[in-house]
């Protein structure tokens, strides 16, 4: 777990770092502004449906929209210091450096939760991440802790690709077209496997539905572990962390149909679902989408040497084209595992990437993607919102708890916990 202490802590206003070099001018806005707008805002989800019942931040008070960055950054640290270690703040790999500077833990979504669960003397739990992050830190959270969410517009358009009415629709057709038997040697027709990124909702859904949870970093233990007690997978909400690793297992690219879930069957022939080993539903992340194989190619014309690294969630084509691919974990153990200077080309998030860069200026770290596109909902977390709400708590108010009902939550764990006992192969 990385802490405070191996942080950049410089602020640096990255949407005016090159006006043409930004995917949008809008970047310059204030979140506030841009919470009442229908879509996710600037950044790279911007172009995005935005589902009608996703979360609405209300107007955050005047006072902390017309503060100053001085003032905010003084406010902020006065009330951490007032409530000790009642509270702690957890600041995801993606989150701007405005913000993760006065996070205690700074990790990828599940390290986070977890780093919350240890700390049984926080009372308050604030998450700068998005929506799904702070509800799997309820879910793994002692029940005297509360889960806060700064800016309750901070959703996650990937996960939000998945509801869970076309989730419990898709089932339905599945079990039209498989039966619910299982097999000769006990294999149920499908298990639902379902991405960390994903609604509290949906991983109840795998949890009642014999399924689990994957992160980045084990999806291909969890895909073992599914093919084990079913004849295929659903997977969800990610295409392309599900094609990437069932393709890296031998899984040929015809028996991965995707699953449209607009269209009946998924879009698919009933020959086709029945030829299938994994189902893809037809989701994905916007700013790992932006990564194509001619950065990777431009990266190496400017240096033969380059080291190219991306993550699993950009496109399949990016992901052969590159030297490795992996999670956030991944990224940031192999570049503090490189004894020589060497030039990384890395294809994921802006901040991320920008944060490495400072903290190892021994090596030549920079980003695929020329255009400096942050995840526009990671965005939506402003000082001013961490600064509201843990002056509310020094008031003895909780603002934006993120609660998960207990009917969801107990089946959520249950995918949760599967996921943990998941074991790679020896
Ligand atoms: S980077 Fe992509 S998957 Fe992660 S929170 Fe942003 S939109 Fe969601």
């Amino acid at each position: 777990m990385n802490t405070t202490a191996s942080v950049d802590l410089t602020i640096r206003d990255i949407s005016a770092a090159s006006p043409d070099g930004v995917c949008t001018t809008d970047l310059l806005t204030a979140p506030w502004d841009v919470d009442v707008s229908p879509g996710y805002g600037p950044g790279a989800s911007m172009d995005d449906a935005i589902p009608a019942a996703a979360p609405r931040q209300g107007e955050l008070p005047d006072e902390y929209r017309r503060a100053s960055d001085d003032e905010l950054d003084l406010r902020i640290r006065a009330a951490k210091q007032t409530l000790g270690d009642r509270v702690v703040v957890l600041g995801h790999f993606y989150q701007r450096d405005e913000v993760v500077q006065y996070a205690d833990y700074v990790g990828d979504s599940f390290q986070l939760a977890n780093a919350a669960k240890a700390r049984t003397d926080a009372e308050a739990i604030v998450f700068c991440g998005v929506h799904f992050m702070a509800e799997t830190a309820d879910l793994l959270s002692g029940a005297n802790q509360r889960v806060i969410l700064p800016n309750l517009a901070a959703g996650c358009s990937m996960a939000d690709m998945a509801n869970i009415d076309q989730v419990e629709e898709c089932w339905e057709q599945l079990a039209e077209v498989y039966g619910t038997e299982p097999d000769a040697d006990g294999r149920v027709p499908v298990i639902p496997v379902t991405y960390m990124n994903s609604s509290a909702a949906i991983k109840g859904f795998c949890g009642r539905n014999g399924g689990i949870v994957c992160t980045s970093s084990n999806a291909e233990t969890v895909l073992e572990w599914a093919f084990e007690r079913g004849q295929r997978v659903l997977f969800f909400p990610d295409q392309h962390l599900g094609r990437n690793t069932a393709k890296h297992m031998g899984i040929p690219l015809e028996q991965m149909p995707l699953w449209n879930p607009a269209r009946p069957l998924g879009g698919n022939t009933t020959e086709a679902l029945n030829d299938a080993r994994v189902l893809l539903w037809q989701g994905f992340c916007s700013v790992h989408k932006r990564f194509t194989v001619s950065q990777i190619e431009k990266a190496r014309q400017d240096d033969p040497n380059v080291r190219v690294i991306v993550h699993p969630e950009c496109p399949m084509e990016v992901v052969d084209a590159a030297d490795e691919y992996g999670s956030t974990d991944y990224i940031t153990k192999a570049i503090a595992a490189a004894t020589e200077p060497t030039t990384f080309a890395i294809g994921t998030e802006i901040n991320l990437v920008q944060r490495l860069a400072a903290e190892y200026p021994q090596h030549t770290i920079y980003c695929l993607d020329p255009i400096v596109c942050p995840c526009s909902t990671m965005y939506r977390i402003h000082p001013g919102y961490l600064a509201w709400v843990l002056e509310s708590l020094v008031g003895g108010v909780v603002e934006n708890r993120i609660e998960v009902s207990d009917d969801v939550a107990e089946p959520a764990r249950i995918a949760l916990e599967r996921m943990l006992a998941a074991k790679p192969k020896a």
